[in-house]
């Protein structure tokens, strides 16, 4: 069977708008992807017939908003097949599941600890561990990136040693649409009995998540990268090491007991969740994840790998275009520069013609200087794109690219 693509995107209203007269090309899905109409539906359906707070309520509103909210959260376990669902934490995003990680970890690490990460993180899987580093003495040590975009996995396996604590690594590249070897990685790791946490924010949509099948200790993603809405997130732990990390936030429903003095905390997964829940977003999440679990992974895999393989034969026709990132698998985002013009020139004139896509440094400024370049010109994919949008993005890009000679 194939993604029946056309009926797809006949359920994602804002693939309908045209942008000055032309209809809308939508190719910046690493940013966010757009939401179907029953993830839009499950919002509006909250706000307009249950919304509550959860859990303490002693009415039916709260009831029903309680069970839909626990109801996602095992949506969500099924989905990467967490062994528990209290495993399953609410957080706001990729970024706060791994800050959550690192605040905690900034409390057990000890100065001759070390802490790896790589040269083609997201800022918000560097800036964190290099804080938690710098908090405790602890050295921050970076696998390189080479010029194909993959990561020197031979470096990488010779930076762990005793003395690394944790590990920390993308499962697919936001800015490149490299695929790292998570599960092999994480095996390595694992030798000198390091935690692993992997930044899933780009991998989510793409990857057929099995974080029991991967091996990690901690996997965090976004809501909004897999069709739900913006401000959700979930970070999933093992509950052995959850259940006793340091807790980053306190009040709410995190909370056990409480005196003038002390206080005591709740068990997971609430430990981790302070204040009230995103309740209708997560709601929403499941309901997005409810959706794309109803479609074979294999099928969706076909269809990106076609996605990648029609824009990367168009870009080598390309005189003056220049891929950053040729990775061997890869999946979603497809970087590159053009001889002249500057990425984000680039961007503005394909918006003229209805082709939104992302332009700048990708929050990883440090890839961007491994590759000589102030930002790259990205386009990515998701499941409702189609080859004709590919062609489409390329004789528009060739229009720019006369333009800005
Ligand atoms: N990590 C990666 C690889 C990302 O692509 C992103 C967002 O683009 C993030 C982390 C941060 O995600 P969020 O802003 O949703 O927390």
């Amino acid at each position: 069977m194939s993604l029946d693509v056309a009926a797809i995107r006949e359920q994602f209203p804002i693939l309908k708008r045209e942008i000055d007269g032309n209809p809308l090309i939508y190719l910046d899905n690493a940013a966010t992807t757009q939401k179907p109409q029953c993830v839009i539906d499950a919002l509006v359906e909250y706000y307009s017939c249950y919304n509550s707070n959860v859990h303490r309520g002693a009415h039916r509103l709260a009831d029903e908003a309680t069970r839909k909210f626990e109801d996602a959260r095992d949506i969500i376990k099924g989905f990467i097949n967490a062994p528990k669902r209290e495993e399953v934490i609410w957080t706001s995003g990729t970024t706060e599941g791994i800050n959550m990680i690192a605040n905690g970890l900034a409390k057990l690490l000890k100065s001759t600890d070390e802490v790896i990460v790589t040269g083609m993180e997201h800022h918000a899987n560097i800036v964190t561990w290099q804080q938690a580093c710098k908090a405790a003495g602890a050295t921050l040590r970076t696998v390189p990136v080479t010029d194909k975009g993959e990561l020197d996995l031979d470096v990488y396996v010779s930076l762990l040693n005793e003395n690394t604590k944790l590990v920390a690594f993308p499962h697919v590249s936001n800015s490149l649409g490299t695929v790292n070897p998570i599960k092999w990685m994480t095996e390595q790791a694992k030798k000198f009995d390091a935690w692993v946490l992997v930044d899933g924010a780009q991998g989510i949509a793409h990857g057929n998540v099995d974080v029991q099948n991967i091996g990690c200790d901690f996997y965090a993603f976004s809501g909004h990268k897999i069709y739900g809405p913006m401000g959700i997130g979930v970070l999933w732990g093992r509950e052995e090491l959850l259940a006793k990390w340091p807790v980053w936030q306190t009040g709410g429903e995190m909370i056990a007991t409480v005196s003038l003095q002390d206080a005591t905390w709740n068990v997971l997964p609430y430990r981790l969740e302070a204040g009230t829940p995103n309740v209708g977003d997560a709601i929403a999440l499941g309901e997005a994840i409810r959706w794309f679990s109803a479609f074979d992974h294999a099928d969706i895999a076909a269809h990106e790998k076609a996605l990648m393989v029609r824009a990367t034969e168009l870009a080598k026709e390309f005189d003056g275009l220049r891929m950053i990132g040729e990775a061997d698998d890869k999946v979603g985002a497809f970087s590159f520069v053009l001889d002249h013009g500057h990425p984000a020139d680039i961007g503005f004139l394909l918006d003229r013609q209805g082709v939104a896509i992302r332009t700048g440094d990708h929050c990883a400024q440090p890839l961007m200087a491994r590759f000589g370049v102030p930002g790259t010109a990205r386009m990515s994919f998701s499941i409702y794109n189609t080859i004709e949008e590919v062609e489409q993005f390329f004789k528009a890009l060739k229009k720019v690219h006369m333009m800005l000679a």
